[in-house]
């Protein structure tokens, strides 16, 4: 197996508050082998890595197609509807080969943002009008194989969909792309699917109290507990989906899912934005996850989740940028603390080191990757390096190069990224993907001609 030495200026090691000075981290295949601090001489041997290393990033919640909506849902001044008839729009005109493409460049934009793996939350299952493709897990294996294109892994968490609203009303239009049916439908083509590559792990997910009727539930969190399989599924991003929830059920999405026993140390609530402090007893208590998508959650007005508050009661916290509206999970860690202080008009919720733990370790383990996001012997050799030498950066203090990075630095100024002992990204440039900017103008315009 290849030998890989690297030595890092700084290193963030995904378990202390600060970063250590001069790090020689060694892996052997896709695994670190030994992770020694205070090596201050570089070894002739070793790639020099100038900046801050972090473990990988994991992005725990994408939908790879709706890259292609950036910048163009705000026309006049752009509501949530503009943003949902563009998004109906856009599923309806992609193919399995412009969606392969489109993702391969967006999972390469993701790379370049300095993230390992992500957890790609598919609904787009089906051909137009809801006809199935003669294989009908062709846009998951094009899915699959975007992301090894990209040199990234991927959990791919496919997402039952069967209504269009809380009380049952049928899927329409572009929607009906979405769905199986039914739960057991759904579970019958999801366990036909699987991949042999080991860039990937299967999921499920639910994709929301709004899209799967209460009776169905059980089925999908049967199947991921069978499976042993992370679920994910939307929740109370909206106002909206909690008003109806109730009105139908007189329970709340969250009350719904733990009534199907649905909840539990595998299960990732996303945006997790309006609950009550019951259903955040019911998320801590049962260790259910949350992950948290700011620029995604900001861009659509959803509102402000209790990041602090779901910690505290036993949470752990991932980050997503699902939308895409843009891909940096700096942004999105930093947008933890900085909405948390526009709400109280405090400062100080969570330190930097924290912010990273949720970019890095939680978000792996969210995607069932346990063994990724941290700097240590054993652990899945995942490096980005963040430059400290940017307009952004420069003038950081050595004794706090994490915040420097939390709350400065942005995905452009990530230069070096490994993935399972590979390198992926070098000097800002992707090694797989010749030229990602292109690459996205490319797909984009060709699925919106
Ligand atoms: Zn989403």
């Amino acid at each position: 197996m290849p030998l890989s030495r690297y030595w890092a200026e700084y290193a963030w090691r995904g378990t202390q508050a600060g970063a250590d000075r001069g790090v020689l981290i060694e892996a052997e295949g896709d695994r670190f082998t030994a992770v020694t601090p205070e090596v201050d001489v570089p070894p002739p041997d070793a790639v020099r890595l100038s900046g801050l290393t972090l473990p990988g990033l994991a992005n725990a919640h994408s939908h790879a197609f709706h890259r292609a909506l950036r910048g163009r849902t705000h026309a006049g001044k752009g509501t949530f509807w503009t943003w949902r008839e563009r998004m109906y729009a856009l599923a309806e005109r992609l193919t399995p080969d412009g969606y392969q493409a489109l993702a391969r460049a967006t999972f390469a934009e993701m790379a370049l943002a300095g993230i390992s793996c992500v957890g790609e939350f598919h609904y787009l299952h089906h051909g137009p009008g809801g006809t199935r493709y003669d294989d009908p897990n062709e846009m998951s294996a094009a899915l699959v194989e975007a992301a090894g294109a990209a040199g990234i892994r991927i959990t791919l968490l496919d997402a039952c969909y069967l209504t269009s609203t809380v009380d049952g009303a049928p899927l329409v239009g572009p929607q009906r792309r979405f769905g199986d049916g039914d739960a057991s439908t759904w579970a019958a083509r999801v366990g036909a699917f699987r991949p042999d590559a080991p860039h990937v792990r299967l999921g499920v997910a639910l994709h929301s109290v709004r899209a799967v009727p209460a009776d169905q539930i059980p089925d999908i969190a049967a199947w991921a507990r069978e499976e042993e399989a992370p679920l994910h599924t939307h929740l109370s991003e909206q106002r909206a989906e909690n008003v109806a929830c109730l009105a139908h059920y007189h329970r709340t999405p969250t009350e719904l899912l733990a009534d199907a026993d649905a909840l539990g140390s595998r299960t990732t609530a996303v945006h997790a934005t309006h609950l009550s402090d019951s259903d955040r007893a019911l998320l801590g208590d049962s260790d259910t996850g949350v992950c948290f998508c700011p620029t995604t959650e900001r861009d659509l007005a959803d509102g402000i989740g209790p990041a602090r508050a779901l910690v505290d009661g036993g949470s752990a916290l991932s980050l997503g940028t699902d939308s895409h509206a843009v891909i940096d999970l700096l942004e999105e860690a930093r947008a933890v603390e900085l909405d948390e202080r526009l709400r109280d008009e405090q400062r100080g919720h969570f330190a930097a080191h924290e912010l990273l733990c949720a970019a890095t370790a939680a978000g792996h383990a969210a995607l069932g990757w346990a063994d990724a996001g941290v700097l240590a012997p054993g652990a899945r050799a995942d490096l980005v390096t963040v430059r400290l030498d940017t307009v952004r950066t420069a003038g950081f203090d050595p004794a706090e190069t994490a915040a420097a990075v939390v709350f400065a630095a942005t995905a452009a100024d990530v230069s070096n990224v490994v993935v399972d002992g590979r390198p992926v990204v070098r000097d800002g440039q992707h090694i797989l993907v010749d030229d990602v900017a292109h690459a996205l103008a490319h797909t984009i315009t060709a699925v919106w001609r």
